[in-house]
């Protein structure tokens, strides 16, 4: 069973199926690999109900994505539906209003079937900081993931739904969309509204897709983009319709092939699967190109000063008063709040608050703060330099394949250079995806394509490409 969108949008339109019945079908699938958990919640009547409506409005005559069905991030803010962030903080937190993009996706035809479960404020690599428990990889469930999105990707990857949506702040789409065997974009910053969406840091948070193919993944970004006067940071331009650009031939496409992300500290097995990836597009006619990002180096501790001083800020509004966890017991006031966050926080998200409180405070403010700032200006203009060169830049988009489960979450550095491919880009706003390029032991290699800032098109064309001539992203998890 591996329909996708496209496949999925076809047989509703000719009538083969309906939206009621491919819903039905998934929520048994998703009760059959309820061990992967990959899901917080799932509303069984109301995916039943939203395909009906579905079924409905085609009838009347609808857009490509009516009838589709989708999960979305546990980190977007759902109607009256529980949004919980992986958090006990937010467990029980039922918001009064639709993200931006899930009112979009709505609009669109989109039937939501459930929220997907995902690291605590999305802060990790290997979704084992979940309050709900740890997902497990379909490729092999005694491995992870990824993370942040890792329920969405596994979802996706087990085929329980054609496409989810994620979030990227340091690689939390294209990471666990490399892990496991599926396409995930994310696109420039200000690309997508990020009203509605929990807030981890604002500068770098970004939604994106996760989907089997470019093609998909095309569908569901054109309905999701655009322009949102709640958000301050998103862009005025027009959306295009990503689906309708794809097929252009690669004849003269020049790919950067950035030094370091082929240097030592990759999975040997990984980057060979990466240098045949490369011959293909040189089969079609892209030449390759040799860059150089030299301050990358420095983007996993810029990130890591930057990012938490955002998640510092941002996450002081859950002090118990106004709404989520409160503790149970408290003497006064300031006892109230230092109960309800060491109770409702883990401790992945804690020291990320500490670390972010240190570095934004008067005496270390310079040292750090203002230094890391300084850092992801430099990391950019790496950026710009090569893209004068180059149309897309290509690499891993992570060292390894999957990991055991445990193997990492004891040592917090060796969990944070998981990111050391994919937190550039997210320091200098541009789009990229993952997309399945080989296996290695059985496990699913990604590639990550970086493109200029709004060139997402580009991008997914260049995968699309690819997956007409592969069929790496076809191929479906023992079991499944
Ligand atoms: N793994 C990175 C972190 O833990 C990135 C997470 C993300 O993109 N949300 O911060």
């Amino acid at each position: 069973m591996t329909l996708t969108i496209t496949k999925i949008a076809e047989d509703l339109a000719a009538g083969r199926c309906s939206s009621r019945e491919i819903v039905d079908d998934l929520l048994v699938r998703i009760k059959a690999h309820s061990a992967l958990n990959a899901f917080i919640s799932v509303d069984e009547d109301a995916a039943r109900q939203g395909a009906e409506a579905a079924d409905r409005a085609r009838r009347a005559g609808a857009g490509v994505l009516a009838g589709v069905p989708i999960a979305h991030k546990d980190i977007f803010c759902t109607s009256g539906v529980k949004t919980t962030c992986g958090s006990r903080m937010l467990a029980d937190f039922v918001p009064p209003y639709d993200a931006t993009v899930v009112e979009k996706m709505k609009a669109a035809g989109c039937v939501m079937v459930g929220k997907t479960n995902m690291d605590e404020f999305a802060m990790g690599s290997s979704n084992e900081t979940s309050f709900f428990g740890p997902v497990r990889n379909p490729w092999d469930p005694q491995r992870v993931p990824g993370g942040s999105s890792g329920g969405s990707a596994a979802a996706v990857a087990a085929r329980l739904v054609p496409g989810a949506t994620g979030t990227d702040t340091g690689g939390s789409i294209r990471q666990p969309a490399a892990l496991c065997g599926i396409t995930g974009l994310k696109p420039s910053y200000g690309r997508v509204s990020r009203y509605g969406l929990i807030a981890f840091a604002s500068s770098l948070d970004q939604a994106g897709p996760l989907a089997q193919s470019a093609a998909d993944c095309a569908h569901l970004l054109s309905a999701m983009a655009g322009f949102d006067v709640r958000d301050a940071t998103s862009l005025d331009v027009p959306v295009p319709d990503y689906a309708a650009t794809l097929g252009k031939d690669l004849k003269g496409l020049r790919i950067g092939v950035v030094k370091e992300h082929f240097a030592q500290g990759v999975e040997p097995a990984v980057l060979d699967v990466l240098r045949e990836a490369l011959r293909e597009y040189e089969r079609q006619g892209a030449v390759l190109v040799d860059v150089s990002l030299p301050n990358s180096a420095h983007a996993v501790p810029c990130y890591y000063v930057l990012a938490p001083a955002e998640a510092s800020s941002n996450l002081a509004r859950y002090d118990g008063v106004r709404y989520g966890f409160r503790a149970a017991e408290y003497k006064d006031l300031e006892d109230m709040y230092k109960k309800t966050r060491s109770e409702g926080f883990g401790p992945e998200v804690k020291r990320r608050i500490m670390i972010g409180t240190y570095a934004l405070s008067a005496g270390y403010y310079d040292a750090y703060y203002l230094k890391a700032l300084k850092l992801r200006r430099l990391i950019a203009d790496d950026f710009a330099r090569a893209f004068e060169r180059c149309d897309v830049l290509a690499g891993p988009a992570s060292p390894s394949t999957a990991f055991a489960l445990g193997a990492k979450n004891t040592d917090p550095v060796s969990m944070y250079l998981n990111d050391i491919f994919t937190i550039p880009v997210n320091l200098a706003g541009l789009p990229a995806l993952s997309m399945p390029a080989g296996f290695v032991g059985g496990l699913p290699v990604g590639m990550q394509l970086i493109g200029r800032y709004l060139d997402e098109a580009r991008l997914l064309n260049v995968a699309h490409r690819f997956q007409e001539v592969t069929d790496w992203h076809a191929r479906v998890p023992a079991g499944i």
